[in-house]
């Protein structure tokens, strides 16, 4: 089969499409043939060779896919040849790709192999930042930064449909704010323009926001904790603006008796990313299916050009999931 393959970590030309031998599924595994993938952030770090999971000589990306089962391995219930399905995988910029059958999520019929795949990666991430860790309740107010990310569009429709919360966001350009708005944001914030926690103030009324989900990391710590409520949650998943703060007040944290914690989806075990994936597709499959909730999708390209796909979201250019497709 063909895949996508960094022989030495660069810039988006480093990614090769090769001749490699197709996996064969074990116990408990799928092999899928894969119709189509999505970009994630994790993949361009892994294309870098940032962090020791990726700095092997040869590496195989995609944490994510959409296609079709091709075969079933040794004790699994529940598939057949045929089955549409999507999950998160590792080795999914490919033509094959196996998945454990338990984080297997069957497609909702209404939804294409392009739309599906922009579903595992981003909503399960959002779904466990907001609800396994921050404990979103019904009502509360959740800000969401980089609301236009794959993440954040995901975590805008999670929070009205699932917790009817008042979403407020942050994101870089009109464009981007004002789509945030019509996927259900309350209140869609310019952070170039403004001073954001200045204005979660002003919007809350002193309160502040009970929830937050940050992937801006560094520059936002004192912002978030001047824009957290008393018992406020923070829940930090990635470090796009810098992972290195300045000072920190502790007082400030005890006073509003916050809660921060970090999180890695890849790195999970394997019965964290079963349990999360079987908890999305009996929670909110549903809601793909009735139309409430939608895959967002930003372009598709084929897999032969998954380099441009990669200078797209490193340009910041993507309003959701960046997509690429294996065959027409
Ligand atoms: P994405 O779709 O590529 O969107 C990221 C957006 O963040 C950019 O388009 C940009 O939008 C904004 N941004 C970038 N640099 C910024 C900065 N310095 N200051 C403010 N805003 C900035 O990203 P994604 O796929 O949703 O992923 C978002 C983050 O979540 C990544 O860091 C990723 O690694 C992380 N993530 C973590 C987990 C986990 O388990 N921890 C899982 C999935 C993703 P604007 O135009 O609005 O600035």
């Amino acid at each position: 089969m063909r895949a996508i393959v960094v022989e030495r970590p660069g810039g988006p030309e480093a990614l090769k499409l090769v001749e490699v031998p197709t996996p064969t599924p074990g116990e408990g595994e799928l092999l899928v043939r894969v119709k189509a993938g999505a970009i994630n952030r994790t993949d361009i770090l892994a294309r870098k060779g940032v962090g020791s999971a990726y700095k092997k000589a040869t590496s195989r990306l995609g944490v994510e896919m959409a296609g079709v089962v091709e075969t079933v391995g040794a004790n699994v219930g529940g598939w057949q040849a045929g089955d549409k399905v999507m999950g998160l995988v590792s080795g999914g910029y490919a033509e094959y790709a196996v998945i454990p059958a338990d984080r297997a999520m069957p497609i909702p019929d209404n939804l294409s192999f392009i739309e599906a795949a922009a579903i595992p990666e981003v909503f399960l991430t959002a779904y466990q930042t907001l609800y396994w860790i921050g404990k979103l309740q019904e009502g509360e107010t959740v800000l969401i930064h980089a609301g236009a990310s794959g993440v954040g569009t995901a975590a805008i429709q999670l929070a009205k449909q699932v917790s009817k919360a008042t979403v407020i966001v942050t994101a870089g350009t009109d464009e981007k704010l004002s789509y945030c708005k019509q996927l259900g944001a309350d209140h869609a914030i310019h952070y170039k323009q403004v001073s954001f926690d200045e204005e979660v103030t002003r919007l809350t009324k002193g309160k502040g926001a009970n929830l937050i989900l940050d992937l801006i990391g560094a520059p936002y710590w004192n912002k978030n904790i001047q824009s957290a409520s008393m018992d406020g949650r923070v829940v930090l998943i990635g470090t796009l603006g810098g992972k290195e703060t300045g000072p920190i007040d502790l007082f400030e944290l005890m006073g509003k008796r916050l809660q921060i914690t970090g999180t890695l989806l890849t790195p999970r075990s394997d019965e964290y990313k079963a349990s999360l994936s079987q908890e999305l597709a009996d929670r909110i499959l549903p809601l793909f299916a009735s139309g409430a909730i939608k895959p967002i999708i930003d372009k598709v390209f084929p897999l032969e050009e998954i380099h441009n796909a990669h200078r797209r979201m490193e340009a910041d250019e993507n309003i959701g999931k960046i997509i690429f497709q294996v065959g027409d």
